[in-house]
């Protein structure tokens, strides 16, 4: 290496680009802006064009951060293939994938139906399979492309805590935390990094019948010993570390943003 020469800083994502599922608002419109904001060039994500169109603007908001758009349904294996072929093809190959597009059902179990319960599998879990498989598909034709390449599973605290009225969700997002054990076992071995990010309550659409209630609300801050909800910039540090060679060594791991709600009882 020549003095010019520089390995990318530990936190340094120029040049990688990033697909986050279901970025079109919430929480995967705050991770792709932390990724673009750490230099990545981020393709923004939905089901909706238009929707996913105002995020990459608003995002790229004149401040120089590269932003694409793309929408497929995250539960088709067919659209997951062409959407990720459309994407390398105009684009360019993709870096990191974060899995983010999910959703949320309440309903005591006894009235949990059949479609609430595969819409969640599908949505939360399927999805990732299906994403993960098609850019590993890729990646693992050229191995040791460096820097390592990365995949983020978006967990909850649900991937380790259970709570009444939502025990089909939880079931997903447990998945999610040994999906992301899974492929980290095949695919760390091909220089691919994988972990999970496990965020506690924030308010977002999924969430917005928790917000509007009272009591539930101060529930969720008392629970959690910082004291308060999350902010969606308490995700921007721990997303750029799992996108970053900063996390190369850290595989299969779960990391919960969550003010301390999964480590306490
Ligand atoms: P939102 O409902 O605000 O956003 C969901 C996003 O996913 C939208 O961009 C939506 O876009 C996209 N999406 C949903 N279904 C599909 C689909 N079939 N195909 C493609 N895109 C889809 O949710 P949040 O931002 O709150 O949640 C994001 C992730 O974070 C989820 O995995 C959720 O489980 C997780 N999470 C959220 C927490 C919270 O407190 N909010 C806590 C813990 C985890 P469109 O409608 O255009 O398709």
């Amino acid at each position: 290496m020549t003095d010019t020469q520089r390995s990318p800083g530990p936190f340094d994502l120029a040049g990688r680009t990033a697909l986050v599922t279901g970025s079109s608002r919430g929480i995967g419109a705050a991770l792709a802006l932390a990724l673009a904001d750490a230099g990545a060039t981020v393709v923004v994500h939905g089901r909706d064009a238009e929707r996913a169109a105002a995020a990459a603007a608003r995002i790229a908001d004149g401040a120089g951060r590269q932003t694409f758009t793309e929408t497929f349904d995250v539960t088709d294996a067919e659209q997951v293939d062409a959407g990720i072929g459309r994407i390398v093809e105009t684009v360019g190959p993709l870096d990191i994938l974060v899995n983010n597009a999910g959703l949320q059902r309440r309903a005591p179990i006894t009235e949990f139906t059949d479609d609430d319960w595969n819409d969640l599998l599908a949505t939360n879990v399927t999805s990732a399979f299906l994403l993960s498989r098609r850019v590993a598909r890729d990646w693992i034709a050229d191995t040791w492309r460096q820097p390592q390449r990365k995949i983020i599973n978006i967990g909850s605290v649900q991937s380790r805590l259970g709570r009444a009225g939502i025990a089909p969700y939880s079931a997903t997002k447990g998945a999610i935390a040994m999906l992301t054990r899974g492929l980290a076992a095949d695919l760390a071995p091909h220089n691919i990094g994988v972990n999970a990010l496990a965020p506690g309550y924030f308010a977002t659409e999924l969430t917005s019948a928790l917000v509007a209630d009272a009591e539930f609300s101060a529930w969720v801050a008392k629970r959690t010993p910082a004291g308060r909800w999350g902010e969606l910039s308490d995700l921007a540090g721990p997303v750029v570390f799992l996108a970053a060679p900063a996390s190369d060594f850290v595989q299969g791991q779960v990391l919960f943003v969550d003010g301390g709600m999964t480590a306490v009882v």
